[in-house]
């Protein structure tokens, strides 16, 4: 059997564990301890003797997340971590500071498969989907070198987490665990480019998570354009999608929504955006696009951007600009790993 990432685990399969290998029940809350203090290597864990550790060694794997580098924006603190996973992999998770206190965008896969034309991530590659501990560390171990507590998580970063289904389903409850991490299910937000079956399916379990779709379009046309998901899943079969998750769980729903100047940021484009929305528990979170190298998308102005806002928001639309963080670390997803792997 494979083996399985330390944080991975939760205090019932430590208990488990320290039943199978004849050590003491107590050792299995210490060890958990360490763990969702973020440590990942077992020289750490000072109160577990060296057999115990030794023997977890042996059993689980111990290490990864190691910082190959770390940057921080002079603007507004923001800071990104590139971490480097037990087997080479490479992610990203980026920890913002907001009013309500540092929110940590996350990674669910090693590159993603999905193909956005505007995404960094895309042009990367794929490498593997990240297993649900993985996911975890990426708050627990980030939580532990800023030296404070992360209050939100959105899983956002590099990947698509509907690609990853039974680990993002196992991650929010490693996270939601009293007896782990402890965060309520409303601090998580979950962010997809719109797999409609697993969009259903994540409505059926009426989660109390937030989910966000990048929709960057308000029409087949455009979204065919740049983005290959919509291929498998027109806009009608995905709005219905939304509108039975909205019903199902009483929850509101954020659509992403990129401006890529001269693509979809006319007036004409929000109006039928807004037709598209109308009567719907949604929130529009409008984003000026991210350039980057060997992009072919261009930001537009700013007085396009709100006068884009401004007429989703006559038609009766809720909508906001995101604000932007660390802009001077290229905080947008994928952007290092990309940067990173080019070197190697
Ligand atoms: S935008 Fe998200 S879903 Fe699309 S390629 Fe990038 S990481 Fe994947």
């Amino acid at each position: 059997m494979d083996k399985r990432f330390c944080l991975d685990l939760d205090l019932a399969d430590l208990k488990k564990w320290c039943e199978e290998r004849s050590v003491k029940p107590f050792r299995a809350a210490q060890i958990y301890d360490w763990l969702k203090k973020g440590v990942t290597d077992t020289s750490d864990m000072t109160n577990v003797p060296k057999d115990v550790r030794t023997m977890l060694g042996e059993d689980f794997i111990f290490g990864g997340f190691k910082v190959l580098q770390k940057f921080v924006s002079e603007i507004d603190g923001t800071t990104k971590f590139v971490y480097l996973l037990h087997d080479g992999n490479i992610i990203e998770t980026v920890v913002m500071r907001y009013n309500t206190g540092l929110s940590v965008c996350i990674s669910s896969q090693a590159g993603c498969k999905m193909g956005c034309k505007f995404c960094a991530s895309a042009k990367a590659g794929f490498g593997r989907s990240l297993s649900a501990g993985e996911l975890v560390a990426q708050v627990t171990v980030s939580q532990k070198l800023m030296g404070e507590k992360i209050r939100n998580v959105v899983v956002m970063g590099i990947g698509e987490p509907f690609d990853n289904f039974d680990n993002l389903l196992r991650f929010i409850e490693l996270m939601n665990d009293p007896e782990g991490v402890g965060m309520g299910a409303r601090h998580i937000t979950v962010s997809t480019c719109g797999i409609v079956p697993k969009l259903n399916e994540f409505a059926q379990l009426r989660s109390q998570v937030n989910i966000a779709v990048s929709l960057h379009a308000p029409n087949d046309a455009i979204r065919l354009k740049i983005m290959p998901i919509a291929k498998a899943y027109d806009m009608k079969t995905l709005m219905d999608s939304c509108r039975e998750y909205t019903k199902l769980t009483g929850r509101r729903i954020t659509f992403e929504y990129s401006l890529f100047s001269g693509v979809n940021d006319s007036i004409e484009c929000a109006e039928e955006l807004a037709k598209r929305l109308k009567g719907m528990l949604c929130h529009v979170n409008l984003i000026a696009a991210n350039e980057f190298p060997g992009s072919d998308f261009r930001r537009p102005d700013k007085k396009t951007v709100e006068a884009f806002r401004k007429a989703l928001c006559d038609r009766g639309i809720n909508a906001t600009l995101r604000r932007e963080m660390g802009t001077d670390i290229m905080a947008a997803c994928g952007q290092l790993r990309r940067g990173m792997e080019n070197k190697e």
